[in-house]
Formats: structure tokens, sequence, C-alpha cells
């Protein structure tokens, strides 16, 4: 048998590339659908089991391929029902990944480098700084491994209805692996989810947005985080690069053409630094005619960090002015910050050992393996 390492994983296809693998093994291309089937729909990893291949086929595969997932190293639940995974890659990076339950839907926030090089200064994961991009398999793996762990609602119906590229990374910077698992993650015989469910966020990668409305046009969100330039040079260092302009101007593209269609922009609420009336004020004017919702986020505070969140009462007029001005806007709720889970508190590595630590004296955490 070939060496695990050797062995071409299946996870990192889509249905192209998985036709094309299966092609190339002078297979017909309906052997794409039934693998990405039992795969990504029944959560079957060994090839022996997947009954309507042939016996030489499934032979032929254990030989040359794998299904291989991250390592789900730790589990940790929140008071408000949120779960967070830390996974393990080959290199033995970790990734985490996070499940937000609500009423109406279940959401997965996943990674999508480990660490990330943007440097915006009010988010933990850039103090990690840039390790490298994940491949499709360890994106889509995220959803694989979460799914197992949530299992079913007793309806037999799926947990994960939602998806966010909102976790570690910039997605636009792993721009094939991530459009790679996200044709997964709508293609109808792997998790069938609709384009709309499934969201990037972005921090303004400008020249990517017409490749993405190309490859998936899924929905988009944009962390925009200052109404002007100056502010948000400080903030999301990347504008000096492509600056709000330029930056609204590829969203309006995104959306061209798509009526129904809106982006969010999302907003930090960052005390003292772009939450007065001013900057609300300033934020609906630039979005004046962009078809936009705006997503105000309350800041979640960090080792080290010298920002603190606005005050409730700040948020609450700030987002009274915004939808006066006619834009829908809605503030994120903080879930999971009891377990580090909330935006910009994912991390991967273990950093923070003492308060690990702490929870798993108090039974809040448990080790998977
Ligand atoms: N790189 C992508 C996706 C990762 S961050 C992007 O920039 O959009 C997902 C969202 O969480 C972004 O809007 C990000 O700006 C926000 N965020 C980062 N750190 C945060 C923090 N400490 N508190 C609240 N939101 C934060």
């Amino acid at each position: 048998m070939n060496p695990v390492a050797d062995k071409t994983n299946l996870l990192d296809f889509d249905r192209q590339a998985m036709e094309a693998f299966f092609s190339g093994l002078g297979e017909k291309s309906f052997r794409a659908t039934q693998v990405l089937q039992w795969v990504h729909q029944r959560g079957v990893d060994d090839f022996a089991a997947m009954s309507n291949l042939s016996k030489e086929l499934r032979a032929r595969l254990q030989e040359t391929a794998q299904i291989r997932l991250p390592e789900l190293v730790m589990e940790q639940g929140s008071r408000d029902g949120t779960r967070k995974w830390l996974l393990k890659l080959d290199s033995g990076n970790c990734i985490e990944t996070v499940f937000i339950p609500e009423a109406d839907r279940g959401t997965l926030c996943i990674s999508s480098q480990v660490g990330c090089s943007l440097n915006c200064t009010f988010c933990s994961t850039a103090q990690q700084g840039f390790n490298r991009n994940l491949t499709a398999a360890e994106i889509i793996g995220q959803l694989l491994v979460a799914y197992r762990a949530l299992g079913d609602t007793p309806k037999g119906e799926r947990r994960i209805s939602n998806v966010v590229l909102m976790g570690m990374g910039e997605p636009l910077l792993n721009f094939d692996n991530v459009v790679r698992a996200m044709n997964i993650m709508t293609d109808d015989f792997a998790y069938g989810l609709s384009k709309r469910r499934v969201t990037l966020s972005t921090a303004g990668v400008v020249p990517m947005f017409d490749r993405l409305r190309e490859a998936n046009h899924v929905s988009l969100a944009v962390s925009l985080h200052a109404p002007n330039d100056e502010l948000r040079d400080q903030l999301v260092p990347l504008n000096k690069k492509y600056p709000i302009a330029e930056l609204l101007a590829a969203c309006r593209r995104y959306v061209d053409g798509a009526p129904h269609r809106k982006i969010t922009f999302e907003y930090v609420m960052l005390d003292g630094v772009n939450d007065s009336p001013a900057h609300a004020r300033e934020l609906a004017g630039l979005l004046e005619g962009v078809p936009a919702k705006v997503n105000l986020i309350p800041f979640n505070p960090f080792p080290n960090t010298s920002y603190v969140c606005s005050r409730p009462a700040a948020i609450a007029e700030f987002r009274r002015i915004v939808t006066h001005a006619g834009l829908v806007t809605v503030t994120r709720k903080t879930r999971g910050d009891d377990i580090d889970a909330a935006c910009g508190q994912l991390v991967g590595k273990v950093m923070d050992r003492t308060r690990r630590s702490q929870r798993l004296a108090v039974g809040q955490e448990r080790m998977v393996r």
C-alpha cells in the first residue's frame, strides 16, 4: 500500500476536479457524483463501504486515494449553545471552527488560513501572524467534522443551514482552495446549500471580487469598519492598497444584475474610535445607493488589546442613525465569548493556557482525544 502522505485526498475535489480524477482512472464521470454523495452526504470515509462502486474500483481507490479529515483535538461548549472545535492539521498547526445555533438556523463559522497576513489592528488572529493557506480538504473538512459532531436534529434535518467564512484568515487570499470548498458546499450532490446561505467575509481584496462572482456567486460580507479612508487605513491596513472608493465599486459590480442581492458591511464597534454619531452619518452617506445591509459587531476583547467595545448606548444610537437613513442594520449578538469563540477571538493554537486549564477544571471543556 502507498504511504498515507502519497495518497490523493478526495476531500480536495469539487465535482469538476473529481470528474477529472475519475476520467484519469478511465472511469465514467458519474463516479464523481457517487463518491461526493458517499463522502459528503453520508459521511463515509471507507472506500470498501461504497457499495455502488465496482469491487475493482474500490480496491483501486483504497490503494491510491483517501478521505483524510483534520484531526479533532478538542471541543468546547458555551453556555449559549455555541460549540467550538480545535482541529489539528498535518503540519501540527491548529485551526478553530465554531457552530452558532439560532432559532431558525445553524451557522458554521470556518477558517480559510492558518493565521492571517492582514494585520487588522482590532483582530486577535492578526497577532498570531500568517502560517499558510488551508487546502480545500481542510476547509471542507471543517464542515464534515462539525456535521459528525453535531448529528442530525430529531426530525432528521441537518443542523448546519448556513456557512460563513469568518473564522481565521482572509478567504480571498486563498482563492482557489476556498472556491473549491464552496463549490462542494453548494453542490446538490454534496451539501446542497444555497449560494445565499454561504457567506464569504473579506477585508476587501478588490481584484478578486469579479473572479468570485464568476466562480461561485455566494453571499459577500465586507469588513468595512470605518466610513473614511483615513480611519480605515489605521484599522484595516489593506485599505491603503484598495481604498474605499475602489472597494465600493467592486461591491456594486458584485451585485449588479442580481436585484435581490445585498452586500453585508461589517462594522466593529470600537469605543471612541469609529462609533460617534458623526461616523454613523458618514457611513450612511457612504453607502447611499449601494445595495447594503449593515452588521454592527460589538468588539470582542482579547489579551493585550488597547481597544474597548463601544458602550451599548453608543451602539444603539449608531444603529438608529444608520437605520433612519434607510439601511437595514443589525447588531450582531456576541456568541460563545465564554469560550473565546466570538468574532476576532479565534487564534487556533492554544495560546491562553491558563484560562483554558481553569475551564477544564470547571468541566466546560472536554478532550475529545
Ligand atoms: N478576513 C476576513 C474574515 C475574518 S474576520 C475579513 O476580514 O472579513 C470576520 C469578522 O470579524 C470581520 O468582520 C472582522 O473584522 C471581525 N473581527 C475581527 N476581530 C474582531 C474583534 N476582536 N471583535 C469583533 N469583530 C472582530
